[in-house]
């Protein structure tokens, strides 16, 4: 049989690879380092964490990366194995010691008979005879190859920083100050005239959260990062208010064609905007405010918002150093470059974020080459399942809006606002009492985490059964 190529043994590629040889298919995998190494990466070892040792919440109950965790190990993923085999003791967090997590993989991989490994750099994209290929080279994926895949998919479809914008869920956000309306009101394609969410704010408000956010504490650029500069449609907001108090009254939080419905007589002095950022509207981002700004310090800040006081952040702002594509307009639903359907893409480099989101979309772009090499009907994970959320976040559920800026679609965690909505929210306990508050939050979550491992079980039984068991 024909080999797959996975190009890049990180998180995404190992798994990948991992994932097509425990279906009885050979995999050839090819790894720059040593050979040639990132400014970030440190060893020649596979699967490396270039920064915190955590893979975060192991809590399957109530929280949506312990959920994913679940999944992966229930569909038998060798970073999830090596993961647990290596846990540190972390409370609720799974923290593992990289150095023996890495070990494992890299051993792992290379005892595999159907697993060639080659340690070297693809700088271009592969000619037509590999017939199937996955890229998985990840944010810091070498610049020859970047060039390669930015001449075959264009100008704008590769980033090189992303520009984060934190994200409100719509249901924290307090619409008895807040209102709907699009500036002028134009409805633009595919919209109504009151797409965003609008928070007003007067003179002194204003005043103040220009010192907030240039007394608040940022996080420094690495050297490495400094280097590649960012264009001006992208300048963190604290940068813009540097550069005058008003600059952000003319930019991101201008007040003009909107007007309060509650007080049409009052302008405001100044308008932040939040727009829908997923198809589902669950999810509303603070237009224009990508952000260096301290997390603490952005929760503490916006909060400060009209409208905003008690927001909960599905994720908070950035700027980084990040290779990924414009995935919803240029991946297939099983995450294949449309325009050459043979090459397919993983990890970080596909908009998503994060060690165990990167693995577990290299556990679905291994699972589908191998379904495809072996000639059956890819089956995608239930959108309400982990996997699901996040495939639907990279290949389709963004919304892409006619706003000019910086691109519209930015990596993402996986989080309980990319799940669609329970059909019916639990209201009482198992005693029968009412929910309110935190319990009924905490009813919410589970009865999300349940409703995906059943779902995803059905997905398993469907011939989808785990890998490597
Ligand atoms: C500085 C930094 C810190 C981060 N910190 C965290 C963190 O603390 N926690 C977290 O969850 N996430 C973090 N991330 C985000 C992300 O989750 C990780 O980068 C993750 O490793 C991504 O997995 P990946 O498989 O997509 O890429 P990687 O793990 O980076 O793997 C890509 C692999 O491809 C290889 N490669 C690149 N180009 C080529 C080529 N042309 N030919 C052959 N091989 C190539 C690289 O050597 C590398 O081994 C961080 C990212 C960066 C850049």
């Amino acid at each position: 049989m024909r080999p797959i190529h996975v190009i890049g043994g990180g998180l995404a590629g190992s798994e990948a690879a991992w994932q097509i040889a425990s279906r009885g298919i050979p995999v050839v995998l090819h790894e720059m380092r040593p050979v040639r190494t990132t400014a970030a990466h440190k060893t020649d070892g596979f699967a490396e964490l270039v920064c915190s040792n955590s893979f975060r919440s192991d809590d399957c109950g109530t929280n949506a990366i312990g959920l994913l965790h679940e999944e992966m190990r229930r569909l038998g993923s060798l970073v999830m194995h090596a993961g647990d085999a290596h846990q540190l003791p972390a409370g609720g967090a799974l923290a593992v010691d990289r150095d023996g997590f890495s070990a494992a993989v890299t051993a792992a991989l290379a005892a595999h008979p159907l697993i060639d490994i080659r340690r070297e750099e693809i700088a271009a994209l592969p000619l037509e005879d590999w017939d199937s290929v996955i890229v998985a080279t990840g944010p810091l994926t070498s610049p020859a190859l970047a060039a390669s895949i930015r001449a075959a998919t264009g100008e704008d479809a590769l980033a090189f920083f992303d520009a984060i914008a934190p994200i409100v869920h719509r249901d924290s956000i307090d619409m008895s100050i807040a209102w709907l309306q699009s500036r002028y009101d134009k409805a633009g394609p595919g919209g109504s005239g009151a797409d965003y969410i609008n928070c007003p704010m007067t003179r002194e408000q204003y005043e103040a959260f220009v010192d907030a956010l240039l007394a608040g504490d940022k996080v420094a650029f690495h050297d490495w990062e400094a280097a590649t500069p960012y264009f001006d449609g992208c300048l963190p907001i604290e940068v813009m208010a540097e550069r005058g108090r008003e600059t952000l009254r003319h930019g991101p939080m201008k007040p003009f064609g909107l007007t309060n419905p509650r007080a049409p007589q009052e302008k405001a002095y100044a308008v932040v905007q939040l727009r829908q950022d997923n198809r589902l509207g669950t999810l509303y981002n603070i237009v224009g405010f990508q952000t260096k700004l301290k997390h603490g310090e952005q929760v503490r800040i916006f909060r400060t918002i009209p409208g905003l006081q008690q927001a909960e952040f599905a994720r908070l702002g950035g700027l980084h150093r990040n290779t990924f594509l414009n995935s919803p307009v240029l991946l297939d639903e099983t995450l294949r470059l449309k325009a050459a359907p043979r090459l397919r893409f993983a990890g970080q480099i596909t908009g998503c974020e994060g060690y165990v989101e990167s693995a577990a979309v290299g556990l679905l772009a291994g699972r589908f080459a191998a379904a495809e090499r072996l000639g059956e009907n890819i089956t995608l994970p239930p959108p309400t399942t982990a996997h699901g959320a996040l495939l639907g976040h990279i290949t389709g559920g963004h919304i892409e809006t006619i706003d000019a800026g910086p691109h519209s679609f930015q990596p993402m965690n996986v989080n309980f606002g990319l799940f669609p909505p329970l059909t019916r929210v639990p209201t009482r306990g198992p005693e029968g009492e009412r929910l309110r508050g935190t319990a009924k939050t905490i009813a919410k979550k589970r009865a999300l985490t349940e409703r995906a491992l059943a779902d995803l079980a059905q997905w398993t039984a469907g011939g989808h059964a785990a890998a490597a068991e």
